[in-house]
């Protein structure tokens, strides 16, 4: 058994991951502020190993108990959020990443840092692999968050280099599944929501743009295989079925038996034209690879987490 520090474990992802360590036997501490998570997320967790400190990671904080790998997920992930907050973003990046750094380091532990595709940019290489570096505009709305990504990685490699911490970095590509907010301006609940309202699905720009879609259980056990090899340098974790947005719209529709049609929108600023993952070194060093397809994802999607919820109020 480990004892597992999980950052942002409130939040869609991390809550998935508390769920999943605890089910493997490891005691887990989850940290979050609830900026962007919910209680709602862990309310089901009642056992003794499970303990969550409301903390604000941007400050200095410390764990008075032995850890043996750290989990560093949080920070705001939607655009909805990051455009909201993109001071806090920046500070999560930087302040809360050098202070959860910080107490790998003197707690010896494992440390993993949740990263992104979005450190690629709008890439100009097809599918990603880890050593291509990206094509980002850092001046541009979504800068916030890829260079706070961005980042935060070169400040694990600066822990791990010149500090010796024992760190990992995973790229994680776009991740659905229950406990998404609804109204978290995502592709995948939105198109949820409207679907099972039978109102208007709403793609932006022509819908040619593609996406790659992991469901949640596929990617935190990619996440903790990683946690648990001894990698440093980064690995893609991700569906690389890659799909167009018009053809996701046409899954949910088929999904859901909805009669909604479909509309366009005109496309964000710096929208990824292309998005997928080349898992080779998933598959290589982890032996990993995603076993869920879109349909079935989508279906467990629906089925785990209720229609009223998915079309529930902003929460
Ligand atoms: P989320 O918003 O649901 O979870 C983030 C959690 O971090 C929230 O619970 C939030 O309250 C917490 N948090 C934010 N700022 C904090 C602070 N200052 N102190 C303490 N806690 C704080 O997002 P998510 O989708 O679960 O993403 C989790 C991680 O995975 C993020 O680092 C994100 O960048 C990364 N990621 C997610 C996806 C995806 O498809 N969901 C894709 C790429 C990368």
């Amino acid at each position: 058994m480990a004892t597992c520090l999980v950052t942002g474990g409130a939040g869609f992802l991390g809550s998935h991951l508390c769920d999943e360590l605890l089910q493997r036997k490891h005691r887990v501490i989850c940290v979050d502020n609830l900026e962007t998570g919910s209680l709602a997320n862990i309310e089901h967790i009642r056992v003794p190993e499970f303990v969550h400190l409301n903390l604000d990671i941007i400050e200095p904080y410390f764990v008075d108990e032995p850890v043996d790998i750290v989990y560093h997920l949080a920070s705001p992930a939607s655009p909805i959020d990051y455009l909201r907050l993109p001071l806090h973003t920046l500070k999560v990046g930087s302040h809360g990443t050098h202070h959860t750094l910080g107490l790998a380091k003197k707690h010896r532990a494992r440390f993993l840092i949740a990263s992104t595709s979005e450190v690629y940019g709008d890439p100009k290489v097809h599918p990603q692999t880890e050593d291509y570096w990206g094509h980002v505009n850092p001046i541009g709305p979504r800068g916030v968050y890829d260079e706070a990504k961005r980042y935060a990685e070169a400040l694990t490699m600066a822990y791990h280099r010149q500090q010796g911490v024992d760190t990992a970095i995973v790229r994680i590509f776009n991740t659905y599944g229950p406990r998404m907010r609804p109204h978290d301006g995502r592709a995948i609940p939105t198109f949820l929501r409207q679907a099972l309202t039978d109102r208007p699905i709403t793609v932006f720009g022509d819908g040619s743009q593609t996406r790659s879609f992991c469901y949640v259980d596929d990617l935190i056990r990619g996440i903790i295989a990683l946690a648990e090899s001894g990698e440093h340098y980064p690995v893609n974790v991700g569906n690389p079925n890659e799909f167009t947005l018009l053809e996701l719209a046409e899954t949910v529709l088929a999904v859901t038996g909805s009669r909604s049609e479909i509309l366009h929108e005109a496309l964000p600023t710096d929208d990824p034209q292309q998005r997928r993952p080349d898992i080779t070194r998933a598959r290589e060093l982890l032996g990993w690879e995603p076993e869920v397809d879109l349909r079935e994802g989508l279906r467990r999607t629906i089925e785990q987490s209720g229609a009223d919820v998915l079309v529930g109020s902003a929460r």
